[in-house]
């Protein structure tokens, strides 16, 4: 089982984290990187996977630094489904949308390649299924069940409980944004996770009372994004 992380570390933009678990590939986020000088030639790399090797994609959240390329991946070969919260699903696809304008406007100012099209945006549409928070999810045969759990975030935010057949430990992918509601979340879940992933550090006692669950738990938390965090 690997986990990578393909943005967002070191950074809280670009989430994009792929989970492998011997015999599938799982996405979670597909977010564009945004607010760094050369951002936007980093949105126009390739991915460093083969879209259409991933089996499904889940999304996080719609805020475009977690579903801004999901439009790109289907456009570079990804043909899986795409499982999302309904809140999540409607207003990824509002995002896209708006996207095409501002790429539209880019594209006439300056010249950038827009990173996808309409026809796209449309693809990835089709491909979002919606899935309620509680509800488990079977993909891959069986293999993988996962579980969209409230964030706190935004309209439709969650973090996801993935449980790998054959694999004793659950992992968990979180955010944190919403600090104290998701420490809150991720400290429930922590008696069951051995991963757990947070793109942004939670602020003093949130951060400690998580990570010493997570102690107490014998499990392992992985804070990136923000280089001043300093785990205590
Ligand atoms: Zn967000």
């Amino acid at each position: 089982m690997k986990l990578h992380f393909f943005g967002a570390a070191r950074e809280v933009t670009g989430t994009c984290y792929l989970l492998e678990t011997g015999s599938h590939r799982i996405l979670i986020d597909c977010g564009i990187f945004q607010g760094g000088d050369h951002d936007s030639e980093r949105n126009h790399l390739p991915f460093p996977f083969k879209p259409s090797e991933i089996d499904a994609l889940f999304i996080t959240h719609p805020h475009m630094d977690h579903v801004g390329r999901v439009p790109q991946l289907v456009k570079r070969g990804y043909r899986g489904p795409i499982f999302t919260t309904p809140p999540c699903g409607e207003l990824a696809q509002l995002l896209w949308k708006d996207m095409l304008a501002v790429m539209g406007d880019a594209l006439k100012r300056d010249d950038i390649d827009p990173l996808y099209d309409e026809h796209d945006v449309g693809r990835a549409a089709e491909k979002v299924e919606a899935v309620e928070y509680g509800e488990a999810v079977e993909i891959c045969a069986g293999a993988v069940k996962a579980i969209f759990h409230d964030a706190g975030h935004v309209l439709g935010s969650a973090f996801i409980e993935l449980r790998i057949e054959g694999k004793p430990q659950c992992h968990i992918v979180a955010l944190a944004k919403q600090q104290g509601q998701i420490a809150a979340s991720v400290g429930c879940a922590l008696s069951r996770a051995r991963t757990c992933r947070c793109t942004w550090p939670c602020p003093g006692w949130q951060l400690h009372g998580a990570a010493s669950r997570a102690r107490t738990c014998g499990v392992s938390v992985e804070l990136f994004g923000v280089p001043r965090f300093q785990p205590r």
